[in-house]
């Protein structure tokens, strides 16, 4: 996002900008901020108020004198479509421009059908949840999935469980039935983005932690999602653990940590250790009991995230580590083990003020980060002023 100096000339999409942060809610306030002349000022609120974007509201008038006319951004001037697709549950919502929840529905499909089959039926969801609403309110389109993406094309690479997706390009495909931007990432970073500005605003550098049937990470660093050149950045499944036994990872390399401390991975060690265990659930049921082998295995588990994490941690350097995913909500013994590993093993300065926290938002981060997706690309000043000047 460009962010101009007050000194040069702000465009109208800076001073939407302005009025959606509250920086500026007035004319005069505008006037201040950026110092634009008045006419100029006019113009541009003209603009904005002509596209809905901006609504006036007239407070009640103060004693004596004229009451000042108040700008606000408007919410409900349009919509977003968004998309949390994962491998057990997806959430298929439209959102307003305030990234509120306007119509949601959890989404019973498997992902692994292929986005031939998954892509159309999507598309009539969100058609059905847009109801009478007029199709030209459709601002964007934010999507998570299941798989590394390569961000600027919204392709999704190395699927982590739909292979089916492999080097899909889904954009291209919304936007035949939904002409708007249309945005993909994948589920952690799309959790992390949610999660960051859900709960933790303020902070800029956050890590956020998946522990379920995979184990990933999303990274905000510096108040930005971290992809990395291909989208791969905070991809820590498939870093090595020590002494993991030579466990093959379905990468192809040995001792991943997803292949040794996953939910899949301890499933199938307790079902090798005689366990009856199908489901995550069936361990909770187990570590609730108290039963001493499985709760060493998932302690074990959890002192191998940490190990991983220790060394993000030192990369990094978070403000804050939060864990989500059904795993890392479900087993105490596995959060404990990942506390005790990274205060113990990340340097001293990168844990001096490191908090590590539950997720509290957990599977509604992925459509709350979405829409903050969608909507910070749709909103930011430069695609503001390029739509304008498209009319
Ligand atoms: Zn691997």
């Amino acid at each position: 996002m460009s962010r101009r100096t007050a000194a040069s000339l702000a465009t109208s999409g800076e001073v939407l900008r302005l009025i959606r942060t509250g920086e500026a809610v007035t004319r005069a306030d505008l006037g201040r901020v950026t110092g634009l002349s008045r006419p100029a000022v006019q113009l541009r609120v003209a603009e904005l108020l002509e596209r809905g974007l901006v609504v006036e509201r007239a407070d009640a008038p103060s004693t004596g004198g004229r009451p000042p006319v108040r700008l606000e951004f408007d919410a409900a001037g349009g919509v977003v479509l968004v998309a949390a697709l994962g491998a057990s549950r997806t959430r298929v919502a439209v959102c307003d421009l305030a990234g509120r929840e306007l119509a949601g529905r959890d989404f019973a499909i498997d992902v692994e059908q292929g986005p031939d089959v998954v892509l159309p039926l999507l598309m009539d969801t969100w058609d059905d949840l847009l109801g009478d609403r007029p199709r030209s309110m459709v601002k964007g389109a934010g999507m998570g999935v299941p798989a590394t993406v390569e961000f600027a094309e919204g392709r999704a690479e190395s699927a982590r469980v739909m292979a089916s997706w492999t080097g899909v390009a889904i954009p291209p495909v919304v936007r035949e039935r939904f002409p708007v931007p249309v945005l993909v990432d994948n589920d952690v970073n799309v959790l992390a983005i949610g999660e960051h500005r859900g709960v933790y605003p303020e902070l800029a550098d956050l890590m956020f932690v998946k522990v379920s049937t995979r184990i990933g990470a999303g990274v905000v660093a510096g108040g930005e999602i971290l992809r990395g050149a291909m989208g791969a950045a905070g991809e820590i499944g498939h870093i090595p653990v020590r002494d993991g036994g030579g466990v093959l990872c379905r990468c192809g390399n040995v001792d991943c940590v997803d292949s040794v401390a996953s939910g899949t991975a301890l499933l199938r060690d307790l079902r090798a250790a005689g366990k009856d265990v199908k489901s995550v659930g069936d361990v909770t049921a187990l570590v609730r009991a108290g039963d001493a082998e499985t709760m060493a295995m998932v302690r074990e588990a959890g002192r191998r995230i940490g190990e991983v994490l220790a060394g993000a941690v030192n990369i990094l350097n978070p403000s804050v580590l939060v864990l989500g995913g059904d795993v890392a909500e479900a087993f105490g013994p596995l959060v404990s083990s990942i506390r005790e590993v990274v205060y113990r093993r990340s340097t001293a300065l990168a844990t001096r003020r490191l908090r590590i926290e539950a997720s509290r938002l957990g599977a509604g981060a992925g459509i709350s980060g979405c829409a903050v997706m969608v909507l910070d690309h749709v909103l930011s000043p430069d695609a503001i002023d390029d739509s304008l000047a498209r009319r």
